[in-house]
C-alpha cells in the first residue's frame, strides 16, 4: 500500500493501554471507522486482486471491514462467531488464548465446495484466531486465499502460526 494510506491508518488508529487487561495495548480502530475517507480507502486497500467467491469476516470488528470488502469484491460475506452465535449447524475450532482457550464457528453449510476465500481481521496479533479461521473454513470444503488485516503486531509473530498462507496487512507494527 502506498505511504499515504499507511499514515492515514497510523493516524487513525487509537493505542488504548492496558484493555481489555493490564499490559495490553489495544488497537482501537474507532476512529479510522468514523472518518469516511479513511474508512473507504482501507476498504479498498482490502478488496483483493484475484477472485474470491466468499469474505469471511471475523466477530466481531472483522464483521466491520469483510462485508464491504465482499460488497466490492463481488463475492458473498461469511461471518465467523465465538461459540453459540450462530443459529444453524455450525463446525468449531479452538484455540489457546493466554490463560485459557476461545471457541470460534462457522456454518457447516456457508461455503460452495471448492469457494475460493478471503479471511479479513482488524489486528493480527499472536495468529490464533485467524489460524482457527483458517483450519474451519478448510475443515468446511473451501481454499482459503488469504488472510487480509488492517493491522499486524509483528513482535507476536503471529505470521508464523499461519504457515504457508497468504498474509497481508495494510500496517505493520
Ligand atoms: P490473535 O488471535 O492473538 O491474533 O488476536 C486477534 C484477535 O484479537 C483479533 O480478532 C483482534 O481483533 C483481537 N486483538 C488481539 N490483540 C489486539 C490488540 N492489541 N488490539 C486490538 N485487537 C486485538
Amino acid at each position: 500500500p502506498p505511504d499515504d494510506l499507511t499514515g492515514t491508518i497510523l493516524g487513525r488508529i487509537r493505542d488504548v493501554p492496558d484493555y481489555p487487561s493490564p499490559g495490553v495495548m489495544f488497537k482501537d480502530i474507532t476512529p479510522l471507522l468514523g472518518d469516511h475517507a479513511a474508512f473507504s480507502a482501507v476498504i479498498d486497500a482490502l478488496v483483493p486482486g484475484t477472485r474470491v467467491d466468499k469474505v469471511v469476516g471475523i466477530e466481531a470488528r472483522g464483521f466491520i471491514l469483510a462485508a464491504p470488502v465482499a460488497y466490492h469484491a463481488g463475492a458473498g460475506f461469511v461471518p465467523v462467531r465465538k461459540k453459540g452465535k450462530l443459529p444453524a449447524e455450525a463446525l468449531e475450532a479452538s484455540y489457546d488464548l493466554e490463560y485459557g482457550s476461545a471457541v470460534i464457528e462457522v456454518h457447516r453449510d456457508a461455503f460452495a465446495p471448492g469457494d475460493r476465500v478471503l479471511i479479513v481481521d482488524d489486528v493480527l496479533a499472536t495468529g490464533g484466531t485467524a489460524r482457527a479461521a483458517v483450519e474451519l473454513v478448510g475443515r468446511a470444503g473451501a481454499e482459503v486465499v488469504g488472510v487480509s488485516v488492517l493491522m499486524e503486531l509483528a513482535f507476536l509473530n503471529g505470521r508464523d502460526r499461519l504457515g504457508g498462507v497468504d498474509l497481508r496487512a495494510l500496517v505493520v507494527v
